[in-house]
């Protein structure tokens, strides 16, 4: 979206609000069921501009571990100083382009920064829950679905010795 800014700097409003849809740029593996949703305002203080954006995306995608999958809401705070062409010199604007964004011609697109944040901010890995077990490496069933019934003796070596001690254990309880 560009947003119009010449009301604020001509001293008319000291506020803009800012309400849309921005389509999200593509991410592999994970589907947007619908654009984001971004809302907030640019505001005016005595010559302090500040632009303060929340975008909401609701995504499919799968759990990392489980494959199951994950539906959700992520949302992101964007916040930049607004400053006109000329305040700031290249050196500058790309040593804090973290903190800023240019008016062009009085003119503010906010989306390319605002795609690269929602990408940035992004989770790499989605997850069914931060304590998801993964699948069987046997069988390729989720853990969490209960047993499955294969025999995991030999899968870690570290943890057989310990598996053996069970199996002992409970077949001497049956004699
Ligand atoms: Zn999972
Ligand atoms: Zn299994």
């Amino acid at each position: 979206m560009i947003v119009d800014v010449a009301p604020l700097l001509r001293g008319e409003v000291n506020r803009l609000e800012i309400d849309y849809t921005l389509s999200p740029t593509e991410l592999d593996g994970v589907s947007f069921d619908s654009d984001a949703r971004v809302s907030g305002a640019i505001t005016d203080n005595a010559g302090y501009m500040r632009l303060v954006l929340r975008a909401e995306l609701s995504y499919h995608g799968e759990c990392a571990r489980c494959l199951a999958p994950v539906d959700g809401v992520f949302s992101l705070d964007f916040e930049r100083t607004v400053v006109t062409e000329g305040t700031l010199t290249e050196e500058r604007l790309e040593e804090l382009e973290d903190e800023y964004v240019v008016l062009d011609d009085g003119k503010l697109d906010v989306d390319e920064a605002l795609r690269e944040e929602l990408l940035l901010g992004f989770p790499m890995r989605l997850l069914c829950s931060e304590d998801c077990l993964g699948l069987c490496p046997k069988c390729g069933k989720p853990k969490k679905d209960g047993a499955c019934g294969c025999s995991d003796r030999e899968i870690d070596p570290r943890l057989a010795v310990l598996k053996n001690f069970f199996v002992d254990d409970s077949e001497t309880e049956n004699n």
